[in-house]
């Protein structure tokens, strides 16, 4: 841990550059509010705390402004509200945030702007307030068309209101909409994701992130499985449906780029989301939000009261930075960079990055991965075979530092 590297805006002025020039950089913004709590969510979300989002949205501005203050000014290629439901603030307080951004930081003009968004409670205009806001990416969280799904993973909406909130995205003017869904929910069937599977492609949406459940410990879900009052769908039924996924997006033209996300043809992938898999550097503001510059990871504090008290008193809300020693920046390196399925990782940026050639550096690693067919050259890019993609988290876990 090290808070001084962070704490003292002398000593940080010259670190906030990215340190790959030219790199994209990225700005996180983390909306900690929803309006209900989903069982198997462990994020850093918060229900019936509304009333404070006037107070939290100045706060994000006030932050905002302690960052610019200390640091001077931020050069970012995206923004990405994420949460938590973001999508419960009021298009004039995004609008406020995105102004500020604008006025602080170096925005390029043609930013990737994310908003995630529920799919409930987006009518009455809200998303041509968001678009006119200056959102032009929306990822609403449709998570599965099955009602008695909906129900399983404790989800406010019904199955008619996703498709009401595409078409409405669509009337305000979004061109790139990406959709989450979720495999795996206990109940779940071949049949139940053949239908969502279905409604995907009938969608057209322009990107897909799919995601396999994960019980976290500490949720609902995890004493729920514990105690034996829900059965987890098994590791190879959720493979199965993983690949049900991979062969029928692939074959509608569907292009996976990474372990998770599909865009529906070449230059809609998310860009804020590659600046993480390519172990880039964002900053994070808002409660609990994670940034990582210049070889320093820092999060903010996590909860709203303390966050909003923090900024009121003039201070950056930092909670713990860290120096992340090379080891572990290789590592990340690698670990995140195999989840890109094209570009895997390249070995000459890889040496230009960490002064290492990585044949040498996980030269065990990858010839005991390349024996099990877990990992393959191309050229001088290193990538996860097609069974290496069915495993994908194991292979990582071979890259972590020992
Ligand atoms: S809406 Fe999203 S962030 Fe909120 S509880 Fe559900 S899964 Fe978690």
């Amino acid at each position: 841990m090290n808070r001084s590297s962070l704490t003292n805006p002398t000593t940080r002025q010259h670190l906030l550059a990215p340190s790959a020039p030219g790199a994209p950089f990225g700005i996180y913004l983390h909306i900690p509010f929803c309006a209900r709590i989903c069982p198997y969510c462990d994020f850093n979300r918060y229900a019936h705390q509304e009333p404070l989002i006037p107070a939290y949205v100045d706060a994000l501005i006030g932050e905002i402004a302690l960052t610019r203050a200390a640091y001077g000014p931020l050069r970012a290629e995206t923004i990405f509200f994420g949460g938590g439901t973001p999508s419960l603030l009021e298009p004039e307080q995004v609008a406020r945030i995105i102004e500020v951004l604008r006025r602080e930081f170096e925005l390029d003009p043609a930013a990737e702007v994310t908003l995630e968004a529920n799919p409930e409670r987006l009518g009455d205009g809200k998303l041509a307030g968001f678009r006119a806001a200056g959102i032009n990416r929306i990822s609403l969280g449709v998570q599965t068309q099955q009602a008695h799904g909906l129900r399983i993973l404790g989800r406010a909406h019904k199955p008619e209101v996703p498709e009401r909130a595409l078409r409405e995205a669509r009337v305000a003017g979004f061109d790139n909409i990406s959709l989450d869904f979720i495999f795996g929910w206990p109940g779940q069937t071949v049949d139940d994701w053949q239908r969502d599977l279905d409604t995907m492609l009938a969608w057209q949406p322009e990107h897909l992130s799919l995601y396999s459940l994960i019980v976290e410990p500490g949720t609902p879900y995890h004493e729920a499985v514990r105690t034996g009052k829900l059965v987890p769908v098994d590791d190879d039924t959720t493979a199965d449906l993983y690949e049900m996924a991979i062969d029928q997006l692939g074959a509608a033209g569907w292009q996976q780029y990474e372990v998770s996300n599909w865009a529906r043809e070449a230059g809609l992938e998310s860009r804020h989301n590659a600046i993480y898999w390519r172990n880039g550097e964002y900053l994070g503001l808002g409660a609990g939000a994670h940034g990582h510059i210049s070889g320093v990871r820092a999060s903010k504090l996590r909860l709203p009261a303390k966050y909003i008290a923090e900024v009121n008193a003039g201070r950056l809300p930092l909670d713990m930075s860290e120096t992340i020693d090379a080891p572990t920046a290789m590592a990340e390196t690698m670990m995140l960079g195999l989840r890109l399925l094209q570009d895997g990782v390249s070995a000459t940026a890889f040496a230009a990055r960490h002064g290492r050639d990585l044949r040498d550096v996980y030269a065990s690693q990858i010839a005991a991965l390349e024996e099990l067919d877990l990992l393959h050259w191309h050229g001088d890019r290193l990538k996860l075979t097609h069974r290496g993609l069915l495993l994908a988290n194991d292979v990582a876990e071979r890259f972590l530092p020992e």
